[in-house]
């Protein structure tokens, strides 16, 4: 089987496993446990992973904090008072907290998925106290302005944070501009159950969880030495490797789409050929059901929509707010390309995408 779901998650790289090996039997201390050696030992992984992950965003380590996932960083960065501007393009662990805080503006994106900075600055008002926008885009790959966005929210004194989970590893991400950034190592050949929050220095933010005051109190609980081990070591290989792949995953992916485009009759891409992540296809067939295909292309790990919404009844949400049908929305399927991904598999899935589409419109239609 041919896997093609990378934004839902990706391999862990085998350096990754590799490095993280030790941390579970051999160096299981503690960090916290600054009385022996095994403590210290922990502590000084944690500690050189931290400057490993700052340094790759250019960042300060003192301005890293280790969490499970993007998606407790995410919800870490919205728990403030105040109003909160942030968009139908986000991921549910940003418009979930945001409508449980209550008040917010839920911004829509133009038919490519971009949030248009000029609509972030008209909803600011003298409430707000934080923006959310991510750096990319999960289901159609839209890569945002962040950096303008980040820059009005500045100009207003108002936070501006980023869920960077999807781009981080992928495209270049510049921190410049934002004062909080969520990510997630699983997305970028490390481990699951580990993340970060970036926390610009000077911001305050409210801890979700009280206990033993381990993150500086932003993130109270044991650290996984081993996750933050693995996630460091997974970024020391994207430094290495980002570029060069984020190349060849677009010339594999423009390839697919113009060939799926001229070869299949009522194929649509959703979101832009520019400016969009490197590995990302999301497409729809007329009068095809994305379930289907996706049972019926039994070589090829595809979804529909976003991984994390799947078992959800309903179009996607991040579809709809671009404007495609109900149809069409419940025909798409995410194609997501990753490292191991070759030009040969991608010729073979337009093969198999063109011979479902022809025999399930035949079934139909019979
Ligand atoms: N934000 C985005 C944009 C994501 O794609 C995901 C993962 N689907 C998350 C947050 C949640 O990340 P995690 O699995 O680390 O909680």
């Amino acid at each position: 089987m041919i896997y093609l779901d990378h934004h839902a998650t990706t391999p862990a790289d085998p350096r990754v496993v590799e490095a993280m090996l030790p941390y579970f039997s051999e160096h299981f201390g503690n960090p916290a446990s600054a009385t022996h050696e095994f403590g210290k030992r922990a502590a000084a992984a944690l500690e050189d992973s931290r400057i490993v992950v700052a340094r790759f965003f250019g960042v300060s380590p003192a301005e890293i904090y280790f969490t499970a996932g993007a998606t407790e960083s995410n919800n870490i960065a919205l728990n403030v008072d105040g109003h909160i501007v942030t968009s139908a393009m986000e991921h549910k662990s940003v418009v979930g907290p945001a409508q449980r805080r209550g008040n917010f503006t839920l911004l829509q994106p133009d038919r490519e998925g971009f949030i248009d900075p000029r609509q972030v600055r008209d909803a600011l008002r003298d409430d707000t106290r934080l923006v959310s926008i991510e750096a990319a885009n999960g289901e159609i790959g839209t890569l945002q302005p962040i950096g303008e966005i980040g820059a009005i929210c500045r100009e207003r004194r108002v936070l501006f944070h980023s869920d960077i989970t999807q781009a981080a590893g992928k495209v270049p991400v510049d921190l410049a501009n934002v004062d909080l950034a969520s990510l997630s190592a699983h997305k970028l050949y490390g481990p699951k159950g580990i993340g970060a929050l970036f926390v610009r220095r000077g911001v305050r933010v409210e801890p979700l969880g009280i206990g033993g005051g381990q993150e500086r109190g932003l993130r109270s609980g044991t650290v996984n030495v081993p996750g933050v081990v693995g996630f460091a070591a997974a970024l020391r290989i994207r430094a290495e490797e980002m570029a060069d792949e984020a190349t060849r995953l677009t010339a594999i992916r423009n390839e697919t789409w113009d060939r799926i485009v001229a070869e299949i009759d009522g194929a649509s891409v959703h979101g832009p050929r520019d400016l969009r992540l490197p590995g990302n296809l999301n497409v729809s067939f007329e009068r095809i059901d994305a379930e289907s295909l996706i049972l019926a292309m039994r070589r090829f790990a595809l979804s529909s929509g976003s991984a994390c919404s799947s078992g959800e009844r309903g179009p996607s949400r991040v579809l709809t707010a671009i404007g495609v049908g109900e149809a069409a929305a419940m025909g798409s399927i995410r194609i997501g390309f990753g490292k191991s991904n070759t030009a040969g598999e991608a010729a073979m899935l337009v093969d198999d995408v063109k011979r479902s589409v022809a025999r399930l419109r035949e079934i139909s239609a019979a």
